[in-house]
């Protein structure tokens, strides 16, 4: 069967497997060898070493997760941030300049706003959503434009076509953090980015096991950042590829479940009298909806709120909720919950959380797997605790 045929659930399982499969197996097996024999490669970039990310287990992998997002190629890192930093400064030399939306997740919000100047690169934060705002921004020496498909943490879709269209027209390189849709609601090099990026913590590894990255883009694009992660070193273990492979398996049975709950979820948080604020695209009331509409297949599984109440009541109806574990991270089959300012957000300061919109009482909620039902039980029970 042509390959153009295969849905993407198809995708998941057959996409990038070997043929024939390794002795037969029906898993590509780990690759517990750091080197390999000799065989005549040509270039250091070619020999064969686990650091060069070019075991059978990358290999596979980075078939797959091209396959899945529509692109030529694919290559897992060691974290997401190591995909960002080795993207970012693969097209970022000195003297040049980056232009990146205001609210970006925090690591990456950190790096940019704070690291960047140390390596000679500038940069100038837009609104995303706003076309208005960016051309004012831009500089001769602009080389990339950096967003995100749905904002951390409140859930913004920015003018995603209108971006790409800005980047072609200035012949910038434009990349996009894909963590929060995945492949399943959005992909992004169809859509014109440059650059797929993710963090396989989350939604395509979806187990809260392992961290890892991936960058996707064309060819000739990842031929450029393989060679710098070779040398910046980022490269994903062996065994993380075994469990990010078998992980990226179910990606759309997870993916479709999770935002199944999240459309039950949302309307319950926004119609409840102890909520002040639901941030969801897939409510018709949030700024993004229109957007979410047209640019994804789907409207994600992350959802943030503030209850009408002070922290130490956010923090109370937390420490209720039965289901939703206090914890970081996010996009694993298990529901999880954190109050951004004392997590993924605490590197922000007060002034630069204010211009993200982010309160200290905003709490974010990471939809799982778990019967819908069973959730907004808990959260009814939780909110029935802080009256
Ligand atoms: C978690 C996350 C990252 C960082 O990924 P790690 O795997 O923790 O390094 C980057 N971007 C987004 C949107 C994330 O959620």
């Amino acid at each position: 069967m042509a390959k153009e045929n295969q849905s993407f659930e198809t995708k998941l399982i057959h996409a990038g497997e070997p043929k024939p499969r390794i002795d037969g197996a029906i898993n590509v097996p780990i690759f517990q060898s750091s080197t390999y024999e000799y065989a005549g490669e040509g270039s250091y970039h070619d020999v064969r070493y686990l650091r060069l990310s070019n075991t059978p287990n990358h290999l596979a992998l980075h078939k797959k997760l091209a396959a899945l997002e529509g692109a030529e190629a694919a290559l897992v890192t060691s974290s997401g941030m190591s995909a960002i930093t080795t993207a970012l400064l693969t097209f970022l030399k000195v003297g040049d300049h980056l232009l990146a939306h205001n609210t970006l997740y925090g690591g990456t919000a950190d790096f940019v706003n704070n690291e960047l100047a140390g390596y000679g690169i500038e940069r100038d934060l837009i609104d995303a959503t706003n076309p208005s705002d960016w051309d004012s921004k831009l500089k001769p020496n602009t080389k990339v434009i950096y967003v995100e498909t749905i904002t951390n943490p409140i859930m913004d879709v920015p003018e995603l076509r209108k971006i790409v269209e800005f980047a072609k027209m200035h012949a910038l390189i434009s990349m996009i953090d894909n963590t929060f849709a995945s492949p399943v609601l959005y992909c992004p090099v169809v859509q014109g980015f440059d650059l797929s990026l993710h963090s396989c913590t989350k939604y395509i590894n979806g187990h809260s096991d392992i961290v890892a990255g991936a960058v996707i883009g064309s060819a000739a694009h990842l031929d450029l950042v393989t060679k710098n992660l070779n040398h910046l070193g980022g490269s994903l273990d062996s065994n993380a590829c075994f469990l990010l492979h078998r992980g990226v398996k179910t990606l759309a049975l997870r993916m479709n479940k999770q935002c199944e709950n999240a459309m039950l979820i949302a309307p319950f948080l926004e119609n409840h009298p102890q909520l002040k604020k639901v941030n969801y695209p897939g409510l018709e009331s949030n700024s993004s909806f229109e957007r979410a509409k047209e640019h994804l297949c789907g409207f994600g599984a992350m959802l943030s709120f503030e209850i009408d109440g002070d922290v130490d009541q956010a923090d109370q109806f937390i420490n209720h909720l039965q289901y939703a574990i206090k914890a970081p991270s996010l996009g694993g089959v298990e529901t999880l919950v954190t109050r951004p300012v004392t997590t993924s957000h605490a590197l922000m300061d007060k002034a630069e959380r204010k211009v993200a919109g982010i309160s200290d009482t905003l709490i974010r909620y990471s939809v799982g797997i778990e019967a819908a039902d069973d959730l907004i039980a808990d959260l009814q029970q939780a909110l029935e605790h802080i009256g």
